[in-house]
């Protein structure tokens, strides 16, 4: 074989690949991997301009991936005051009494629902510490926003509002906004006036964000969302991006069909290590936010609508978006909302299989486990999430759904026993976007989901290799360490398959490799 760029030698190499399943060295060549082989095939491999990074010992692994990230939107997300340390009521009036104003007002993020100790959203709670300030809080779960009165105005709203999607702006018996904005029509009210980052800033924390998430491991992200092409684009031109993108834009309820066609029109455009791939839907919202779609209503009475107010539509646009060869992922948190998504899916008839995957699955029944492996719908699943709850069942989200549909929180085992393709993310900025995190709390869920087995050590690191690669039907380019695929490597200090998941949270990261290129090493 010609020479390598890059050889890692003296590595426990866990290949993921049944051909060669251990190695010792991986040689690299022109982005790709060009062999795995043991010490003796190191010399074979080395020219004058190849360079050898000795590993010691560390195990080398398929590069990670972060099945469901937001690191472009989530610039937007995760502006002003960091709320999500907060936890009750005297907490949020104390964070923002003091927080920093930016062009007059105060923006935060992270806000988790149980802060508000079960009382309704209601700017009633918060406007006194604020004097008059506008002030824009979005909760943790990206999918609903807390809007002062003067917030409100400035956005010129000042009651109820329609829209094509299942969102509100909720407003009281005489029809006065109480400023909860629920889901992204009613949001994108208030965010589109409210001080953004300017474009310099955000393009410096995309920087930031994205070689942060390579010192975790991270090579590779399945975007949920179109991102912003012309930011990445640019920086993908004067830089290697440190973790590989692939965006899926967004399809809303309304879209026409030049709206299909313009996402079909921009599937495969990018550059170096991004990539428009696929097409993402939301079929409900969150459970915290009463914006589920349940089978049966939450506790508040809430939970019954589809954020598609036609599910046939929706079903209408998957089916045009399939013929056109495109994939689709689709937010689906309440058991109705993953119902219907896999019941649209085996509308398509066996093409559908390998080619659609369902988004966040928080609880299931037991009918619905074993129609994953059957249609070939991949379930992506984000561990991370089960830290919003407890498992004493007296946070919001198990409060919302009771006992029964709590006791069925991120079936993440039941899934993978019953055959399907379970895919591992962060949902950053909902949670911290630490691939050894998504790892350690996959084998270990927290809060509801911890009376159930996670993971086993294996499964969890397929979750973020060969399994996310499977979802984003990318198997063959990417996902295992053998010949010919995708050089995206992570080394570690530690085995993640037979270390302690608490352990694998701390795991040194001692090199990422992305696309050949060292991204990040420990100093
Ligand atoms: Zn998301």
């Amino acid at each position: 074989m010609p020479t390598a760029d890059l050889v890692l030698a003296g590595a426990k190499v866990r290949t993921l690949d049944p051909d060669r399943p251990y190695a010792t060295s991986v040689a690299v060549r022109d982005g790709l991997i060009a062999a795995v082989g043991d010490e003796t095939d190191v010399r074979d491999w080395c020219g004058p301009g190849t360079e050898v990074v000795h590993l010691g010992g560390a195990h080398l692994v398929p590069g990670l991936v972060d099945a469901h990230s937001h690191p472009v939107w989530g610039l937007d997300m995760a502006t002003g005051t960091d709320l999500s340390g907060v936890t009750d009521l005297a907490g949020l009036r104390a964070a923002l009494a003091d927080a920093a104003r930016t062009d007059g007002w105060v923006t935060g993020f992270g806000l988790d629902h149980n802060a508000f100790e079960g009382r309704p959203v209601h700017r009633d709670l918060i406007e006194d510490v604020l004097d008059g300030t506008p002030a824009f809080l979005r909760l943790y779960d990206g999918h609903s926003a807390l809007a002062t009165g003067p917030a409100l105005v400035a956005a010129g709203v000042h009651g109820p509002r329609g829209f094509a999607q299942r969102s509100e702006v909720v407003c009281d018996a005489s029809a006065r906004p109480t400023g909860h904005l629920v889901e992204h029509a009613a949001m994108g009210l208030v965010a589109e006036v409210a001080p953004r980052p300017s474009y310099a800033a955000r393009r410096a924390r995309l920087v930031e964000l994205l070689s942060a998430m390579a010192a975790t491991g991270l090579t590779g992200a399945h975007v949920m969302d179109a991102g912003d092409p012309e930011l990445i684009g640019s920086v993908a031109a004067e830089m290697v991006l440190p973790v590989r993108l692939r965006f899926a834009p967004w399809c809303m309820p309304g879209a026409d069909r030049t709206a299909l066609d313009e996402l079909v029109a921009v599937q495969g455009r990018g550059g170096r290590h991004w990539r428009t791939g696929g097409v993402k839907f939301f079929m409900d919202g969150t459970v915290e936010g009463g914006t589920a779609w349940l089978e049966h209503a939450d506790c508040h009475g809430q939970g019954t609508d589809a954020f598609w107010p036609d599910p046939q539509a929706y079903a209408a646009a998957v089916r045009h978006l399939h013929a056109a060869g495109v994939r689709t992922a689709t937010h689906a948190i309440g058991d109705a909302a993953v119902r219907h998504v896999l019941d649209v899916v085996e509308g398509l008839g066996p093409g559908g299989r390998g080619a659609h995957r369902v988004e966040h699955i928080e609880t299931v029944p037991d009918e619905l486990l074993p129609r994953f492996a059957r249609l070939g719908v991949a379930a992506s699943m984000q561990p991370p999430h089960t830290a919003y709850t407890r498992a004493d069942g007296t946070d919001e989200w198990s409060r919302r759904l009771g006992p029964g549909r709590a006791g069925r929180a991120w079936r993440l085992r039941d899934l993978r026993d019953a055959g399907a393709v379970v895919a591992l993310g962060s949902d950053w900025p909902i949670a911290h976007y630490d691939a050894r995190a998504v790892l350690a709390t996959a084998r270990a869920p927290r809060g509801a989901a911890s009376a159930r087995a996670g993971l086993t050590g294996l499964e969890a690191l397929e979750g973020c290799t060969s399994h996310a690669a499977l979802a984003a039907g990318e198997s063959d380019a990417t996902g295992r360490i053998a010949p010919g695929l995708r050089a995206d490597l992570t080394a570690l200090g530690l085995d993640p398959v037979t270390a302690p998941p608490d352990e694998v949270a701390q795991a040194p990261v001692r090199l990422t490799v992305t696309g050949g290129h060292v991204v990040h090493r420990e100093e």
